[in-house]
């Protein structure tokens, strides 16, 4: 999608692009071919489709919850910075932390905070279940785009959450959360699932809302070798 298509589809999503958010987009696309070519970042960086498939696609999440409203949000295994750096870029109010497990990730994530003037942005190199041993029950939201099957990401994701926090997963086509056990020994619940086409290209996507009902045992989120050993 070229700028224009860009403007018009977000306008649609109810948000007005100004021409400082249009800069910081293409300074960031730019960092991002760049520095792909020396860190493996993403398969994406033409910037008509970096603009449709990674910018247009991180904001749709506002079609799911209003981001006005919140104050900190966490993104897990951001990679490139996907939804989170979009998210504050358009929503300077929100406290963003960004995690990731792969280091040259997060240094990456720092030349962009900092070419693009983020102010409250909190990079964090570690694995999601580790993080979420330390700071628990610390955010309104916490998000994650092409992470894990449910049962695991609902294990890194809940701890993290304040009660009625909500994880917002952004997926492709819908591997259904429905029945999902982990949901019931969280204490969380499906709140709200969207799905939708990105425009022009037209494949399918799937916004899935879980709200945090209350504390999460002390137990999870286990080490990585019992996660992925057995599920919840
Ligand atoms: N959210 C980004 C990246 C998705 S790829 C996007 O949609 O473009 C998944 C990312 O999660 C990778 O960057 C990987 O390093 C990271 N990751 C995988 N498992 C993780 C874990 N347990 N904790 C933190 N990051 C993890």
């Amino acid at each position: 999608m070229n700028l224009n298509e860009f403007k018009v589809e977000v306008d649609k999503l109810g948000i007005k692009v100004t021409e400082e958010e249009i800069s910081k987009l293409e300074k960031y696309a730019l960092l991002l071919k760049d520095w792909n070519g020396k860190i493996n970042l993403t398969a994406i960086t033409e910037k008509e489709q970096v603009f449709l498939k990674h910018f247009y696609d991180s904001l749709t999440l506002v079609k799911i919850i209003d981001l006005s409203k919140i104050d900190s949000i966490c993104d897990l295994g951001t990679g490139a910075g996907f939804p989170g750096v979009v998210l504050k870029i358009f929503f300077p109010n929100l406290k963003l932390t960004l995690v990731d497990a792969l280091n040259k990730r997060i240094n990456f994530l720092d030349v962009v905070v900092k070419e693009l003037n983020l102010e409250n942005v909190t990079l964090v190199h570690a694995r999601a279940e580790e993080y979420g041993k330390n700071h628990r029950e610390c955010f309104d939201v916490v998000t994650a785009r092409a992470l894990s099957s449910f049962p695991i990401l609902l294990e890194y994701g809940i701890p993290l959450l304040k009660t009625c926090g909500h994880l917002i997963a952004m997926r492709g086509l819908n591997d259904s959360v429905d029945g999902v056990n982990a949901l019931k020994v969280l204490n969380s619940k499906i709140n709200n699932i969207i799905e939708f086409k990105l425009p022009f290209e037209e494949s399918n996507r799937t916004l899935v809302d879980i709200v945090k009902i209350s504390q999460t045992s002390l137990k999870y989120p286990r080490r990585y070798a019992e996660i992925k050993k057995k599920p919840i």
